[in-house]
This record gives C-alpha cells, structure tokens and sequence, in this order.
C-alpha cells in the first residue's frame, strides 16, 4: 500500500484514496477495462462515479504512469506502465496477458513494405486460453 503511494507522488501524480486503490487493483488484476475498475471500486467507494473514474485514470495516463493497452473490437484495458511488451487475449473469457515478442525483424519489414517510420509496435494476439481450452 505505502509503495503505490509512494510511486504515485514520485511520478507527480495527486495522491487520492480513489486513485490508490485504483493502482491497487491494477497491481492485483494487471489489465482492467474502465467498467472493470469501477466495479471494484465501487465497493471501497460506493459514491464514486463512472466519469471520477475516467478522470483519475486519464490524469495517471497523461503522466504515463499507466498505460492504454488497445484491444481490436473491445474495450481499451488499462495497466501500470512497464517495459514495452505485447499482449494475448483470449476470445472466450476476455482476459488479456502479456508475452514478450522480439518484434525487431517484423517492424522492419513492415517500415520496408511500407516506408512507415514505425513508432508503437504494441501487438495483442487473440486466441483461447489454456483454460478455456481445458473446457
Ligand atoms: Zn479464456
Ligand atoms: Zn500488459
């Protein structure tokens, strides 16, 4: 608890009760939609709203302390911000973890096909989950 304060402030981001226990859920689940954060929340903080929770997230991204992973066809999820990593989602349940690819060969080829100067390379690859396959 103290640390996420800690990392908070150090990243010059407001300490808020709502936004360290958004920190800690995300710490606790890794990737979580907005509506996912807010369900949760909501339990600390019965009386917050949908829009307080947009806010302290979009003030923690602009300091890029967490991070917009963007799904295709779903909602964005959001975590703590890392090491550049690439992410699986699973088409069944909807969880979403990370891998780590080595993307060097690919975003070249893709800046050769293209003559793109290639910035983000963030790639979600989407499939069914080891448990979700097991049933
Ligand atoms: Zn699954
Ligand atoms: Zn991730």
């Amino acid at each position: 608890m103290k640390n996420c304060e800690l990392l908070l402030r150090e990243n010059g981001i407001k300490v808020t009760p709502q936004r360290l226990s958004i920190v800690e859920e995300l710490y606790g689940q890794v990737h979580m939609s907005v509506d996912e954060l807010y369900e949760a929340i909501k339990k600390k903080f019965p009386s917050i709203s949908l829009a307080t929770v947009y806010k302290n997230i979009n003030a923690m991204l602009e300091k890029s302390f967490i991070l917009e992973v963007k799904i295709p066809n779903q909602k964005s999820k959001y975590e703590l911000a890392k090491a550049s990593h690439s992410h699986v989602m699973c088409e069944s349940c909807g969880k979403v973890e990370d891998i780590t690819l080595d993307l060097h060969g690919i975003t070249e080829m893709a800046a050769n096909l293209t003559d793109y100067k290639i910035n983000d390379d963030a790639l979600v690859l989407s499939g069914i989950c080891p448990s979700c396959k097991a049933s």
